[in-house]
């Protein structure tokens, strides 16, 4: 039955279960760190300890392992947690080949942090196939690691493709999907091993959770190895959190499309306003990937997009500084609109333009967002 139900059901009815013990539609959140033995001193209800198992923690689990087609999914604390315990995973010795544009918290912990723990990091442009084959070293590199779309530019990287030469290598692709969402693009029906969220972003939706999740192709060593780092350092997600993030899954669907008919709707007055100097928005054809996204991406372009702003670093800031709806604050995929000038987050060496400001688009009326926008461009 659940295979013949889409995506926009399995998440509405958080897949349908009930509370057998109350008959409950919403399920408890279970708050226990431990768990009674059995007389016979077994522990048949697959509950030992908190740190590695929570009931809550596992619903959530089975929502998004649902939405993405996976065998196992795991819930982690933040986005930075899932995707530093799957590298971690990999062990000391692996080779690693990452985007060069991508989200900068993660760049930055694979470019200063990842030799510590043994790895060794590649960067090359994800969405140019050819230079990721010259950066792949066969029998060598163990995960090859996409974001699509890409932060701040909203590059899109071609999974298929991407998977077929990293499994030709003998590694295997992970994707940060966090802004793309299950709705948009399944990677793993793609042929990528591991799908990754920032689930503090679209998944959540409401700005008040930070969570993560890693969704796996198979019930692998991978899965294994990424479950018992969880355990051992104690990055599970809180089972409230838990509880917040199934809540918000059950409207990601129409949080998602409200989004990205918002950001499709802007990106294109936004390309003809005076005062832009270019829209990035995998959804306009003026974009370099567009052909890519329109093979890849179903049903939407997801709700990220970008302008570069004429006058430059100190025009952006001075445009985000008027804006009066959308929100001036780091972060994405929440129902309200934020806007970030993204060189200042990112710092010194980051390859985002000066110019660029970053903008989610939120669920609100796409009238009142115009509104406030192109005022704040005029000055
Ligand atoms: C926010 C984000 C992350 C990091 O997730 P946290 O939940 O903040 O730890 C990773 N990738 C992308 C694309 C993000 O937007």
């Amino acid at each position: 039955m659940r295979e013949t139900l889409r995506p926009a059901t399995l998440a509405a009815q958080a897949l349908g279960g009930i509370d057998e013990a109350t008959r409950a539609l919403v399920p408890p959140v279970h708050l226990s760190t431990t768990f009674l033995r059995d007389p016979d001193n077994l522990y048949r209800s697959g509950n030992v300890y908190g740190r590695p198992d929570n009931a809550t923690v596992r619903e959530a689990e089975a929502v998004i392992g649902a939405l993405e087609g996976a065998a196992e999914t795991l819930a982690f604390g933040s986005g930075m947690s899932a995707a530093v315990a799957l590298f971690l995973s990999l062990g000391a010795g692996a080779h690693v080949v990452a985007p060069t544009v991508m989200y900068w918290a993660l760049r930055n912990w694979l470019a200063k942090d990842a030799a510590g723990f043994g790895l060794s990091v590649d960067f090359v442009d994800t969405e140019n196939v050819a230079a990721l084959e010259r950066a792949v070293k066969p029998g060598v590199t163990r995960l090859v690691w996409l974001e699509t779309p890409s932060n701040p530019l909203w590059g899109i990287s071609d999974i298929a493709e991407c998977a077929a030469l990293a499994h030709a290598a003998g590694a295997m692709l992970a994707v940060d999907s966090t802004c793309a969402t299950p709705i948009f693009t399944r990677p793993l029906s793609l042929g990528a091993d591991v799908v990754m969220h920032s689930a503090t972003k679209y998944l959540n939706g409401h700005s008040d959770v930070i969570a993560g999740a890693l969704a796996f192709a198979r019930a692998d060593a991978l899965f294994e190895r990424t479950r018992d780092i969880r355990k051992a350092h104690g990055l599970i997600l809180h089972p409230f959190e838990a509880f917040l993030l199934i809540r918000g899954l059950r409207t990601l669907d129409l949080r998602v499309r409200a989004s990205a008919l918002n950001a499709l709707r802007l990106a294109h007055r936004l390309a003809a306003h005076g005062s832009v100097l270019a829209a990035l928005y995998p959804g306009l054809p003026s974009h370099p990937d567009h052909n890519t996204a329109l093979k890849q991406m179903q049903g939407g372009f997801g709700g990220m997009l970008s302008i570069r702003v004429k006058g430059g670093a100190e025009a952006a800031v001075a445009t985000a500084a008027r804006t009066r709806v959308w929100k001036r604050a780091t972060s994405l995929g929440g129902v309200e609109s934020l806007i970030e000038h993204r060189a200042s987050i990112e710092g010194p060496g980051s390859p985002c333009p000066p110019d660029l400001l970053r903008l989610s688009a939120g669920v609100e009326d796409v009238e009142d967002l115009w509104r406030d926008l192109d005022a704040a461009l005029r000055g």
